[in-house]
């Protein structure tokens, strides 16, 4: 196990920040770590880092105790704090080098870190010149530096607009092909896109820790669909991907499809070749989104 959290609780002043946390990360798995603002998501990473000390419980980092053995621990992670704290007045490879001086880095990993985030064409720019999306690839690469077998990403992608959110996903999935990384996010269609493990925390308890699939019902779909006329069953199941019809009532059918891909067009057009109109039709997944509403309402 990379990262192994024990019931761990923290405590600011009066206040339960979280409660009684538990769960482990396997080497190699890329963790979505969802919840509200406020939730605890903040504090859970600072204390697998070693930044502050939970009240109770323990926390280890490939074997390593973070509170008994907090360098040799450190020494495995890479950490992207929230609001990436950047000396904006520094170049971006004179920043990185500084870094790697101060851990003892050569200049050869300098420029191996830069290519694998795709800085090149940035690196003789001032930091404050980079745009967001570039400043948090100055941020990961600064967290890759010392070569760590474990991220932790605290909402790496806050504040960027969508190019650079695609290109900083992707980057993560990338990165990630080798690495365990744990990133936390409040944007349920970030879990989606980057993760295939998601640990939903609120008001500092974990409600749900589950792979993506399980979350997403096995990439089901229900379509519920009212043509203008009564119609035979045997008709509706030349719909590519259906699983099963239902004839919930006269002209209305609920159908389940096994894929994950949009079939309201097919439906659609199954009713155009075959002479009948589509008075309603909508989507009744109870996909990731709903299942957060639920549970954090
Ligand atoms: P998240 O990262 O999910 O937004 P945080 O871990 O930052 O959540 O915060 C969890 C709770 O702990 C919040 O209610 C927050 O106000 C509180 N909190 C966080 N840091 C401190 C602190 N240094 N002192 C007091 N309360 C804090």
């Amino acid at each position: 196990m990379s990262i192994v959290v024990k019931n761990i609780t923290k405590l600011y002043g009066e206040q339960k920040a979280l409660n009684n946390v538990s769960f482990s990360i396997e080497r190699g798995e890329i963790v979505g770590f969802l919840g509200p603002n406020g939730a605890g998501k903040s504090t859970m990473m600072k204390i697998i880092t070693g930044y502050i000390n939970a009240s109770e419980g323990e926390v280890f980092v490939d074997n390593f105790d973070i509170s008994t053995h907090k360098i040799e621990a450190q020494k495995n992670i890479g950490y992207l704090p929230e609001n990436n704290p950047l000396y904006l007045d520094m170049y971006v490879k004179e920043y990185l080098q500084f870094n790697a001086s101060v851990h003892k880095i050569s200049k050869d990993e300098v420029e191996k870190v830069i290519l694998k985030v795709g800085l090149r064409p940035e690196s003789h720019k001032k930091i404050n010149q980079l745009s967001k999306g570039y400043r948090q690839r100055v941020g990961l690469a600064a967290a890759l530096l010392h070569n760590p077998e474990v991220l932790i990403l605290d909402e790496p992608t806050t504040g960027m607009d969508p190019n650079q959110l695609a290109e900083i996903r992707s980057l993560i999935k990338a990165v990630g092909k080798d690495k365990t990384v744990l990133f936390s996010t409040h944007i349920l269609q970030e879990v989606e896109a980057v993760c295939d493990r998601v640990i939903l925390i609120h008001k500092g308890q974990i409600i749900a820790d589950k792979k993506l699939k399980e979350l997403t019902g096995n990439q089901e779909q229900v379509i519920e669909v009212e043509f203008d006329y009564k119609i035979e069953k045997q008709l509706i199941v030349n719909i590519p991907h259906l699983k099963s019809a239902n004839n919930v009532h006269d002209t209305i059918w609920e159908l389940t499809f096994d894929t994950s891909k949009d079939m309201r067009p097919a439906v659609f057009d199954f009713a155009h070749d075959n002479g009948l109109k589509t008075l309603s039709l909508s989507t009744k997944n109870k996909n990731l989104e709903r299942l957060f509403r639920e549970l954090t309402a």
